[in-house]
This record gives C-alpha cells, sequence and structure tokens, in this order.
C-alpha cells in the first residue's frame, strides 16, 4: 500500500538529501552530510571522508590527534571542494545544509566561500558557532522537519519504486515510423 505522497519545503527536501549524503561518510565517530544549494538547486554535496584514493577510517581504523579524528576532511569541507572540482557553480550567495553544526574549521570556509545561509540539523560540540557565524553576517537556523514529512520520509524507503505504465502515445502518422 502506497502512502499518500507529502510534497516536502526545501529546507525537508535539502536535509533529507544531507541524510542520505552522510551514509556515505566513512568514520563512524560521526557519520556528517552537507548540501551546498544555490537558488534551490544543488552545487555539491559532501561527507567526511579521506581524501580520495587514501586510507578511510573504517578500514584503517582513525587517526587520532588530540582525542580528535583528523584522518577525515569534513562534510562541509568536502562539499566546497566538490563544488571547486566540478566548477562552473559559484558558492557565494549559496545555503549550506548541513546534518551537524559545523566546527569552527569548516565555518571559517564557509564564511570566506561566501555562502549566506547555513541549515543545521542538529547541534554538535560548537553551541557559540551560531554566533560566529552571525559576526560573518551569515543567517544559520537549526532545522525542524515537519511531522507529516517525518512519517512520509521513513516509509518511502520501505516501499518498491512505483510501478507507473507508460502512457500510449498516439501519432497522428503512425504508418510512416
Ligand atoms: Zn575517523
Ligand atoms: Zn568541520
Amino acid at each position: 500500500m502506497e502512502t499518500s505522497a507529502v510534497r516536502p519545503s526545501w529546507d525537508d527536501y535539502f536535509m533529507a538529501i544531507a541524510r542520505i549524503v552522510a551514509t556515505r561518510a566513512s568514520c563512524d565517530r560521526l557519520h556528517a552530510g552537507a548540501v551546498l544549494v544555490n537558488n534551490n538547486r544543488i552545487v555539491s554535496t559532501g561527507y567526511n571522508g579521506s581524501p580520495p584514493g587514501l586510507e578511510q577510517c573504517d578500514e584503517s581504523g582513525h587517526l587520532l590527534e588530540d582525542g580528535h579524528c583528523v584522518r577525515t576532511i569534513h562534510g562541509e569541507h568536502n562539499a566546497l571542494l566538490q563544488a571547486a572540482i566540478i566548477g562552473g557553480a559559484s558558492t557565494k550567495g549559496s545555503t549550506l545544509y548541513s546534518l551537524y553544526s559545523p566546527c569552527i574549521h569548516c565555518a571559517k570556509y564557509i564564511i570566506a566561500a561566501g555562502i549566506t545561509r547555513v541549515v543545521i540539523g542538529k547541534i554538535y560540540r560548537n553551541s557559540d558557532i551560531q554566533a560566529y557565524l552571525a559576526e560573518a553576517g551569515i543567517e544559520s537556523t537549526v532545522y525542524s522537519s515537519a511531522p507529516e514529512w517525518n512519517t512520509y520520509i521513513s516509509q518511502l524507503f520501505q516501499q518498491e519504486i512505483a510501478h507507473r505504465e507508460a502512457p500510449r502515445v498516439k501519432l497522428n502518422n503512425d504508418d510512416t515510423v
């Protein structure tokens, strides 16, 4: 049985994508995901993982420095780097959706990249980070999802992709094909 579809708000939509992105994270100390968006179009995505081609925490263990794992590039940072690799889209004036509040380093990169809005899934460790972003003129909000969207999205992957018959197209002069 299919539940009736809920059309998400932009924040619900991009935050749901950030959660999917985070499933690719390779350091289980935090599965983070970020989606960089400009004019409601995705510019890039990022999760916390090692630089391409290098060992990942889930294969080789964490690389600890002062109690923090430093093996991975953070999701927010990776989203910015992916935008640089893909090219063709400016990060200026964009919005960053991040599953967790950015660390101080990522916050600096966010400011320097000209991002103007940050939507945070959950505050993680640093509760002062919103004030820091605000100092740089960046609006940040902690996301709260619409309950009906939560219910719908939690059921979505329990269903097969809906089967739809393609409509039959009647050509005007179908004997010429
Ligand atoms: Zn790690
Ligand atoms: Zn960070």
